[in-house]
């Protein structure tokens, strides 16, 4: 019979089996931590992702790597230590080059859904912006760079009949990554593939021919949810009875105008609206210049021109609040694929050598009245301040409109899960 330890996790006390995994135990009786590189089959958990870090006995740890014992005291909840697991998954995001709603992996992720629960909405490391390749030379699978957090479930899990590994590690810091041992790969059958994509958290391995794509609803984490947290504080408390009318800016920048046909999506509620909200400079009015002061900007879309520089800067000035809305504001989003290669080599493989060209009269358009095209596309808080970020691609409307009301007068909210996922 197995022994019986007590321990304290976040002040309550645990009756829990000796030697079993900490990350267990706490799920077990429903506290919840975080955790990436864990795997629940390793008889080695590899505590690399540090995503489970917890103060045990005073001492901050990887929680995956610690067995229970007797008289234990663990701290999991403190606010300290949830900025701290935070920031190192917003770090993950921030180094790769992660496009979700474009991912095969999307809603079966790992690292997607470590994302939600732990409320990031934007990171706060500046993207990086790699040229990670995807390595296609294996027999069998890719392996997307751009989305490997270097766990190393593959790298110890993946192995050949004869025990080789196919995964290794190679190079070093900064630019360590994992390679594929072909001959090793061209050895898996092809049950020993598809289950190397499903040990990897992301989508990183994928088996040629094989779709990870599943239908809405089906998929691991569609409707999943330890968080009961999902109402934001309080920005701008006012009273919510006093509701006088507010003036709004909105615009579009390097963006799809996704997010302005997402926010029109609230049907009826438009007339409550229309009551409360006087449109300002809006492609939705077609208003093109400010008439005033206005309590709200909203901005959609990142800068890719010099144009969206000027416009965003005009909204800085011109509105008391800022809000980035959608994925490409927020980060640069799908634009931003393109600053992963040199700006000359975009615009010759989108106007010279792009197969739908005719190469006799294929030219770089340019004109002096053209928006100049930027180095790179920027996010809008590179730029200028930004004062909150309502995430997506895009963004529900229900929970844009929820997220503005709460900015213009106070108003609680909640936001439901399928309001906030939008993968
Ligand atoms: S691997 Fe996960 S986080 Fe990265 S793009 Fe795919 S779904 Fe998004
Ligand atoms: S390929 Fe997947 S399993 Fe392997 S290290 Fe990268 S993220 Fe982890």
């Amino acid at each position: 019979m197995n022994k019986h330890v007590t321990l304290s996790i976040d002040g309550r006390t645990i009756l829990a089996d000796e030697g079993k995994n900490l990350v267990d135990v706490a799920a077990e009786n429903d506290i919840f931590i975080p955790s990436l590189c864990y795997f629940k089959n390793m008889d080695q958990p590899l505590g690399t992702c540090r995503t489970c870090t917890c103060k045990v006995n005073g001492r901050y740890g990887p929680a995956c790597t610690e067995k229970v014992r007797e008289g234990m005291v663990i701290e999991v909840g403190t606010e300290e230590l949830k900025d701290m697991r935070k920031a190192l998954v917003e770090m993950m995001f921030a180094e790769g080059n992660h496009i979700c709603p474009a991912c095969e992996k999307s809603g079966d992720c790992d690292l997607q859904h470590m994302g939600y629960e732990l409320g990031i909405s934007v990171s706060r490391f500046p993207h990086l912006f790699t040229d990670h390749k995807i390595d296609w030379q294996a027999r069998r699978m890719l392996l997307e760079h751009n989305r490997c957090i270097k766990c190393m479930r593959c790298v110890e899990e993946v192995r050949t009949d004869n025990g080789k590994r196919v995964f290794s590690y190679q190079n070093r810091g900064n630019d360590t990554l994992v390679g594929i041992d072909y001959e090793q790969e061209a050895l898996l059958s092809t049950e020993q593939a598809r289950e190397a994509m499903r040990i990897c958290p992301t989508g990183a391995i994928i088996v040629r021919g094989e779709s990870l794509g599943k239908p809405f609803g089906q998929r691991k984490f569609d409707m999943k949810s330890t968080r009961t947290d999902f109402i934001p504080q309080r920005a701008y408390a006012k009273s919510s009875e006093t509701k006088e009318k507010k003036r709004i800016a909105t615009t579009s920048l390097a963006g799809c105008f996704g997010c302005h046909m997402s926010m029109l999506d609230i049907d009826t509620e438009l007339l409550e609206l229309v009551e409360l909200v006087e449109f300002d400079k809006s492609p939705i009015n077609d208003i093109k210049k400010f008439s005033g002061r206005c309590d709200l900007g909203i901005i959609e879309g990142g800068c890719c021109n010099d144009e969206n520089i000027e416009t965003l800067r005009a909204f800085r000035e011109h509105c008391d609040i800022l809000v980035s809305v959608g994925e490409c504001a927020i980060w640069g989003g799908l634009p931003a694929m393109r600053n992963q290669l040199p700006l000359g080599e975009c615009l010759e493989e989108a106007y010279l050598n792009c197969s739908t060209n005719d190469a006799e009269t294929a030219l770089v358009p340019y004109h002096k009245e053209l928006p100049k095209l930027l180095n790179r596309v920027y996010a809008c808080r590179e730029v200028v301040k930004i004062d909150y970020n309502i995430p997506g691609c895009p963004p529900d409307a229900q929970h844009i409109w929820k997220a503005v009301k709460n900015l213009l007068w106070g108003e609680k909210f909640s936001i439901l899960y399928n309001e906030f996922k939008y993968d």
